[in-house]
């Protein structure tokens, strides 16, 4: 097996089309795992953890944009306060070891229906900025998840970056596991209040072939918010509006029954998650104080 180290982007991009088969290794906590179970057996890999361009984050023109090789320990020490729920989501995943080594990116590269990453870059209405020796394209969160661990993703392709709205409003993530860490998500949620005032984001995680978004619900909440002025208000939120937003982010989804829990359990415990969650976040927009899952 070849191991390719590049220290720069442009040379990452040149091994990747010479050579589309080769599988690009990040913090490895996934690629390692597939190489010691022998699921995969790849001729060369590529490592991108020498590749400055894609260690750094950064703000500009009201975006946060970042790299693919940004561990979640950054996310959780440095973006807490502009990107809540992506934080919050990178405190769930694994221990802290996990959270060193793993990257928003090679979440991505997995696409995963469990991914933990997944429901806050769809709710929150993430782009991801993908790049090749052809150039560079953005895809909305919405088009990169094709199938079961499947992505828009070309064969001759890097994912290079995350963008998302720096001036995030409330926002909110929960996990259903079958403990409290370590632990691959039996389901998993996150609401977006965009700031402007008009726009739901909810997106639920390992209930379905592929992360996905609970239209019906994101519309409903909008459409209730709107008609009763509580944007404005900011009055208390009806428990029926809460429970109704609960029941459509369960009718989104499409479980299965598997080892970590039933499909009937999945959707119960997504219209609690979905319910508790919404009440965190408009709590936090009534009184702009943060609560956290
Ligand atoms: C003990 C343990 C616990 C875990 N717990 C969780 C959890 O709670 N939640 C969760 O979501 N995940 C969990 N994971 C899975 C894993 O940690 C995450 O998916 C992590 O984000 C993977 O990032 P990485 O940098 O280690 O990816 P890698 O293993 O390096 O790569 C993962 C995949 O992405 C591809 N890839 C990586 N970077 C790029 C790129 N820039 N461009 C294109 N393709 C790329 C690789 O080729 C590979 O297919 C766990 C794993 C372990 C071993």
């Amino acid at each position: 097996m070849d191991f390719v180290s590049p220290t720069s982007l442009s040379e990452a991009l040149a091994v990747k089309a010479e050579r589309p088969e080769a599988v690009p290794i990040a913090g490895g906590t996934d690629v390692m795992v597939e190489l010691n179970f022998d699921h995969r057996r790849p001729a060369v890999l590529l490592d991108l953890m020498r590749v400055p361009e894609l260690a750094e984050w950064s703000v500009s023109d009201g975006r946060v944009r970042i790299g693919a090789a940004v561990p979640y320990s950054t996310v959780i020490a440095e973006l807490g306060d502009s990107l809540p729920a992506l934080a919050q989501a990178s405190r769930t995943v694994g221990s802290p070891q996990i959270r060193n080594r793993g990257t928003i990116g090679g979440n991505l590269g997995s696409a995963s229906p469990a991914g933990d990453t997944h429901p806050v870059l769809l709710a929150a209405g993430a782009r991801i900025e993908l790049a090749s020796v052809r150039g560079t394209r953005t895809v909305d969160a919405d088009d990169f998840y094709v199938g079961v661990k499947r992505s828009a993703l070309e064969p001759d392709e890097l994912i290079t970056a995350v963008h998302l709205p720096a001036d995030a409003g409330p926002q909110q993530f929960a996990k259903v596991g079958t403990r409290n860490a370590m632990v691959i998500a039996v389901c998993s949620f996150a609401v977006a209040l965009h700031p402007d005032g008009t726009r739901i984001g909810a997106a639920l995680g390992s209930a379905g072939p592929t992360p996905r978004r609970a239209v019906a619900a994101q519309t409903f909440l909008a459409g209730e918010l709107a008609d009763t002025g509580l944007w404005e208000s900011r009055a208390p939120m009806r428990d029926s509006v809460r429970r109704r937003f609960g029941e459509l982010v369960a009718e989104a989804a499409q479980p299965i029954d598997d080892v970590r829990g039933s499909a009937a359990y999945r959707r119960h415990a997504l219209s609690v998650l979905a319910r508790r969650t919404l009440g965190w976040a408009w709590q936090e927009y009534q009184g702009g104080v943060r609560t956290c899952a």
